[in-house]
């Protein structure tokens, strides 16, 4: 197998300096490391995050990207390294450094036999929103998702589509710094897939919100600001889709990947 060109370029890429440091940052991972037993399942990981930004983590099956939303989400801690969420350092500042995220997980988390609104209420009255401001704020979300009709609908009667945008209104409640979505389209048909990602990238747009979305499917990368490639627990590479298929030598962000990940191109696929 191919080794792909590795180290300093992407660590250099990724790491913030100068002027970007601080408060441009939404999200900054350095060097972090998480183990089971004997496998590194993130080796070293470093990714920022600007404000404003929408990152797309790209990396087969395997690549380490759940592991580092299990770290990024306060679920678990990492073995090495440092997260800032806004600034905030995870361990030493947990409440405000969760509170600035967002959060899509891959596997869907709501209460299929509550309503669509007392899904949402329980996220605001978990963040300790006043009642006034919660009401507002779902307002908001619901009608931004196109969903405020179904509002008092049973969870378990929406389609797939339909889910994924009350899950994405709800992490969007508490007005995070960062969306954090996790291999968000599984499941979805192409429709779906296409109408989340266009509405992640238009909040992105109008709210300079920042988001990190991890994927294996290269089509999703493509519209993203930047790109950060991963396989077996490191950053094989970071920069533009138009960076990556210069330095690649291809024409497509499709074929960069595939020639970084080498072997592991069939399940990227
Ligand atoms: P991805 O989300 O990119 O598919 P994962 O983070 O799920 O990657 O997996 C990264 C590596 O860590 C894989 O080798 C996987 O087998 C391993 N792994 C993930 N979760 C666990 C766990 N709970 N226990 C042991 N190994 C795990």
């Amino acid at each position: 197998m191919d080794q792909p060109s590795r180290g300093t370029r992407a660590e250099d890429a990724e790491r913030p300096s100068g002027p970007t440091r601080g408060a441009d940052v939404a999200l900054s991972v350095a060097d972090v490391v998480k183990t089971y037993g004997s496998n590194r399942a993130l080796d070293g990981v470093t990714i920022t995050v600007r404000r404003g930004e929408f990152v797309a983590l790209l990396g087969p099956n395997g690549a380490g990207k759940s592991t580092l939303f299990q770290l990024l989400s306060g679920l678990f801690t990492p073995d090495g390294g440092a997260i800032e969420v806004a600034g905030h350092d995870i361990r030493k500042n947990a409440v405000p450094a969760l509170s600035s995220l967002g959060i899509v997980f891959q596997s869907p988390t709501l209460d299929q036999e509550l309503s669509v609104l007392a899904n949402l209420k329980f996220h605001t009255d978990l963040h300790g929103m006043p009642p006034r401001v919660a009401r507002e704020r779902i307002a908001t979300e619901l009608a931004a998702v196109g969903l405020t009709e179904r509002q008092h609908d049973h969870v378990r009667t929406l389609s797939g589509g339909n889910k994924r945008r009350v899950e994405l209104a709800r992490a969007l409640l508490h007005e995070p710094t960062i969306l954090l979505m996790d291999e968000p389209t599984v499941g979805l048909d192409p429709r779906s897939r296409r109408e989340i990602l266009t509405h992640v990238l238009k909040l992105k747009r109008e709210r300079q919100i920042a988001v990190l979305w991890a994927t294996h499917l290269v089509d999703e990368a493509d519209e993203s600001d930047r790109v950060v490639v991963m396989a077996r627990g490191k950053v094989l590479k970071a920069g533009s889709a138009a960076d990556l298929r210069r330095d690649m030598g291809t024409q497509t962000l499709s074929e960069a990947f595939l020639k970084l990940t080498g072997g592991e191109a069939s399940e990227a696929a």
